[in-house]
């Protein structure tokens, strides 16, 4: 079975190496950036001189892209997948994805005798690299069951959760925690510190109490190092509540708090900091009140 693999970002270069490196798969490769190519290349995968021919040459074909309209392009655009890809292939989208555009996708390429599976994952760049992320599936259950060798490849907890669209929805509701708690964690941490404590003893209190999280610690850390470097890009989680906020919408179900957080992200955008770290929604509180929230150097 010979993979092909485009996206070799934060999340996509270290799943894309895990394949190589654990399974016995001929890996071909494709990214826009030369770098993320050549990080690939250098643990034996095998770089397409184009889209197309990477399309042409694999049985699998894997995404991991940042927006819909990425996924979009690679796929029905202009010597993308439904152009080149050969009837039997199949499909999988790891991107964050909205579950309308994965139908849509999937529709135009079940025309030419593609299968397509959505296989959104979490647990971030570190989990990507220690293959501990989780992946969340929807789509053909045989297809899945199929491409089970390679998911356990670069992945632990691997769900099957219905039709197509279930793993972008479970990925969705999922990143609309998170980042609610994020949200939370920016707040709580500058009205602990704007209050007088320690900020350092205020994180350790929280690390070993209720409000510990995955999305607490995270803004914890970037916040006392002020270190706003992106491992999943503010732009990428404002897509993602969008995403959220438009299945509600669909749905008619009420939300109270995504909306604010949304909103708080808006803000972020506004000032310049969408490329920085999700969590740089502190960054909002901190240019409001003008303080910063360090730890003692
Ligand atoms: P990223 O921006 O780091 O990487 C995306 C890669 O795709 C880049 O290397 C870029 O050059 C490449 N790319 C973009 N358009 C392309 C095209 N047309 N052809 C070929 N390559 C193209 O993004 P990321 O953080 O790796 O996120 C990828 C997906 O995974 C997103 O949908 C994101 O929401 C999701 N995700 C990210 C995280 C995270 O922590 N970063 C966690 C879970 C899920």
């Amino acid at each position: 079975m010979k993979i092909g693999f485009v996206g070799l970002g934060h999340m996509g270069g270290p799943m894309c190496r895990n394949i190589i490196q654990h399974s016995n798969l001929e890996v071909s490769i494709f990214d826009l950036s030369p770098d993320a190519v050549q990080a690939c290349v250098d643990v034996g995968g095998k770089a397409s001189a184009s889209l197309a021919e990477l399309a042409a040459n694999s049985d699998v074909i894997m995404t991991s892209l940042p927006m819909p309209r990425d996924v979009e392009a690679v796929t029905l655009g202009p010597g993308g997948i439904a152009e080149n890809a050969k009837s039997g292939t199949i499909y999988i989208d790891l991107s964050t994805n909205s579950p309308m555009v994965i139908k849509k996708v999937a529709a135009e390429l079940e025309k030419k005798g593609i299968t397509t599976i959505d296989a959104p994952v979490s647990g971030g760049a570190i989990g990507a690299e220690k293959r501990t992320i989780a992946i969340m599936v929807g789509g053909d259950k045989t297809t899945y069951d199929k491409c089970m060798p390679i998911f356990e490849s670069f992945g632990a907890n691997i769900s099957h959760l219905g039709d197509l669209g279930s793993g972008c929805i479970a990925k969705i509701v999922n990143n609309m925690i998170a980042f609610s708690t994020m949200a939370a964690a920016a707040e709580g941490i500058m009205l602990g510190a704007a209050a007088g404590i320690d900020p350092e003893a205020l994180n350790q209190v929280i690390r070993t109490s209720s409000g510990n999280s995955m999305s607490y610690r995270g803004v914890a850390y970037k916040t006392l190092n002020g270190d706003w470097s992106p491992t999943f890009a503010l732009d990428l989680a404002y897509k993602d509540m969008h995403l959220a906020l438009e299945l509600a919408d669909e749905l008619a179900i009420p939300l109270q708090v995504s909306p604010q957080v949304h909103n708080l992200m808006r803000m972020a955008k506004g000032m310049g900091f969408g490329g920085d770290d999700a969590t740089a929604i502190m960054r909002v509180y901190e240019e409001t009140l003008n303080r910063k929230v360090r730890k003692k150097s």
